[in-house]
């Protein structure tokens, strides 16, 4: 496995990680295989958070007795300095260590939340009493607003900044990517196939191993996705040939910039709208046979809910993507109804 050396941590990660949130979904069995599968085949940087339910949990009984083998990131929510110390106890104790190579404060989306974590008495704080005793060895955000993330790793506080990037949603790449170089700080890649939308392994993964100070962290829950990813870091050419560049045009044709990574920032809506849901319809339409997709309840609650939006704009203010929602809420509408009547369903299910 080839490796690249993650900025100024100095830590020599695997060409790939693994991202933890798919973890949970496997059985805790069939999560722990993954995990060491990963590991056999060389993969030595894992990304989780204590936020992910099972995740932190899951890996630590993967690694037991191998924790050498590991460079470990996981994140913590919490703004405040106790607070944020509280939950790197719990990230340790279920993780099954005594360090965290990488502690990250997780979604820096704000001016504010920037603010609050570095103010006295804030999660930085907090990271550098943790430094001090050893119980995490390097400090890093992770983000998904360009705006602030930029602003955070100007601020020199940071050794890691991890960002949503991926052909179709690839507003860091020249922006966050050099601004990160040039302060010599790992750059983690999240969502490397957009949220599910980018299915082709094999062009997504070589897409960004064209940045050579960035590791992507795809999300696994099979130990064949681990394989086939490893397989695609093993060969013998990375090169995105020209016909490669005509797929992914076409596939960010296709995808476009409007759509939601799902990453539910907007949510709760006042109005009980399940904006992720209503948001999703047209991918689920492409994803399910139509059957299933007129008969899902999520589907069909995704439905219902968008009857009770008021535009009122609160869910817009809040979406780290700026993503212009009422619109798109009406659009997805307007295209279930349109399936509807194509395939003669008159009603949406109870
Ligand atoms: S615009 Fe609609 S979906 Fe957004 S917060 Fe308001 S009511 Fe909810
Ligand atoms: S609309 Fe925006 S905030 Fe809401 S889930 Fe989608 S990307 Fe996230």
């Amino acid at each position: 496995m080839k490796t690249i050396v993650l900025g100024k941590t100095g830590l020599e990660v695997s060409r790939v990680g693994i991202g933890g949130i798919p973890l949970n979904r496997p059985s805790e069995e069939k999560a722990i295989k993954v995990v060491q599968r990963a590991l056999d085949l060389g993969v030595n940087f894992i990304d989780t958070a204590n936020g992910y339910s099972e995740s932190e949990n899951r890996i630590g009984k993967a690694i037991s007795g191998r924790r050498e083998e590991v460079i470990i990131a996981t994140k913590t929510g919490r703004r405040d300095k106790d607070a944020a110390l509280q939950e790197l106890e719990v990230s340790l104790e279920r993780l099954r260590t005594d360090y965290i190579d990488i502690w990250q404060f997780h979604g820096i989306n704000t001016a504010a939340i920037l603010e609050k974590v570095l103010e006295p008495g804030g999660a930085m704080e907090g990271a550098q009493v943790a430094l001090r005793k050893g119980k995490v060895r390097h400090i890093g955000f992770s983000s998904h607003n360009l705006e602030i993330a930029m602003k955070a790793v100007s601020s020199g506080q940071f050794e890691t900044v991890q960002f949503p990037l991926n052909f179709v949603s690839d507003e860091a790449a020249p922006s966050l990517v050099p601004l990160a170089r040039q302060e010599d700080m790992g750059f983690i890649a999240m969502k490397p196939f957009a949220g599910g939308r980018i299915r082709d392994a094999d062009l997504a993964i070589k897409y960004l191993l064209q940045f050579d100070t960035v590791v992507p962290d795809p999300g696994v829950q099979k130990v064949e996705e681990i394989e086939e990813i490893v397989g695609i870091v093993d060969s013998e050419s990375w090169e995105v040939s020209s016909q490669d560049l005509e797929r992914i045009e076409s596939i960010r044709e296709k995808v476009g910039k409007r759509f939601c990574r799902q990453c539910t920032y907007c949510m709760p809506c006042p109005q009980e709208v399940f904006i992720c849901g209503v948001l999703y319809l047209p991918i689920l339409w492409e994803l399910w046979p139509s059957d299933w997709f007129f008969n899902w309840d999520y589907v069909n609650h995704s439905v219902k809910s968008a009857k009770n939006c008021i535009r009122c704009g609160e869910c817009e203010e809040k979406c780290p993507y700026l993503l212009p929602i009422r619109e798109m809420i009406e659009e997805s509408v307007n295209f279930f109804e349109q399936k509807a009547r194509e395939y003669n369903r008159k009603e949406i299910k109870n």
